[in-house]
């Protein structure tokens, strides 16, 4: 078994992230309430995760490559899990980082962040620009969701849907996907700002729906004809439809979200078996990434976690878990 510090070839990452308990979680005497998962074990490159469930005693250990508890900042999971392999996009290695978990569990505060705590979008789109500005070479981004298996372009004004084209290779295209470029901090928080705001008023007619869709923003640098991708993806919601009571467009949501969701676990676990076939072709989600996801690119799986409920940890750990199995 190869052992990784870092983001390395074919091998995915798999990483957990527990939240804080809210406010809201906190019993009204003020106590914390016993957080479901622990570390309990840790051996080289790899821990072992005991979930606990704190009524019934049930519990169950997974092995994943790095844990990440409430204190842990998004800063440290980026400098130790992030920052590696920004250099590589420079030198036409893509990357692609996702953020994977059930609603609620800390994917969109992880990846987008706050205004006091930055997110993994912001700080990578801060550490490219700063080398960008010693290479000379051209930073663009485009921001789009992928809802029921269709593509939204959320930089166009008007949330425009993008067809996913095969190309001559059988490798899917977004054709007349918007790139912008960036310059500065500035430049991008407004630009990601309105394409945040736009995926809002769009899901707002929808039902609500913005955890029920794959949110990508990619960094492409471009660097003396030698193009570089940076993916970073807040996951839509994985869903237990055993436990919740979906019927109509709900249901044909999460099937297609759990659909892309399971396609996707299966892509990172052929990589990590070192496996000839790479089923990219089961579903949007993964065709679209196929040239980011792979042999030659660079992936970390974040699972978010909430600390509470012990189902819904059992039910994110274990496919995180069997995505990294090696
Ligand atoms: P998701 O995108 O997975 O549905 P969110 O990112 O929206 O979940 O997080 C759910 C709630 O938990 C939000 O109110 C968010 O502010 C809070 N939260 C998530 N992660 C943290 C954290 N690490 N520290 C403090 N609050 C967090
Ligand atoms: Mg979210």
């Amino acid at each position: 078994k190869s052992q990784h510090s870092t983001l390395s070839s074919s091998h995915v990452r798999v990483v957990l992230r527990v939240r804080p308990f809210l406010p809201s979680e906190i019993r009204r005497d003020g106590t914390k309430p016993v957080p479901c998962v622990s570390l309990i074990d840790q051996v080289g490159e790899e821990v072992t995760v005991h979930l606990k469930d704190q009524c019934t005693s049930r519990n169950e250990c997974y092995k994943l490559d790095s844990f990440f508890g409430e204190e842990v900042t998004i800063s440290q999971i980026f400098n130790k899990e992030v920052s590696s392999v920004i250099p590589g996009i420079f030198h036409g290695i893509n990357a692609t980082v996702f953020a994977y978990g059930a609603t609620g569990s800390g994917k969109t505060y992880t990846m987008q962040g706050t205004e006091k705590e930055p997110g993994i979008i912001p700080l990578a789109m801060s550490a490219v620009l700063a080398m960008s500005r010693n290479t000379r070479c051209s930073v663009d981004i485009s921001f789009y969701e992928v809802y029921m298996d269709r593509c939204y372009d959320l930089l166009e004004s008007k949330a425009r849907e993008i067809k996913a084209l095969d190309d001559e290779n059988g490798r899917v295209q977004l054709k007349g996907l918007s790139w912008v470029t960036v310059s500065s901090m500035d430049e991008f928080a407004e630009v990601f700002s309105t394409g945040i705001q736009r995926r809002k008023v769009a899901h707002t007619s929808l039902n609500d729906c913005s955890s029920r869709s794959h949110a990508v923003v990619s960094i492409e640098v471009r660097n003396d004809g030698i193009n570089g991708k940076l993916n970073l993806i807040d996951l839509a919601g994985n869903e237990d439809n055993r436990r919740t009571c979906n019927e109509g467009i709900r249901l044909q949501e999460s099937a297609k979200i759990n659909q892309s969701l399971f396609a996707l676990s299966n892509v990172i676990r052929a990589l990590n078996h070192n496996e000839q076939r790479i089923p990219y072709r089961e579903s949007k989600l993964t065709r679209i990434l196929q040239d980011s996801l792979g042999r030659d690119s660079r992936a970390l799986m974040i699972a978010c976690l909430s600390p509470g409920p012990y189902q819904e940890a059992v039910h994110t750990v274990s496919l995180a878990a069997r995505s990294r199995q090696i």
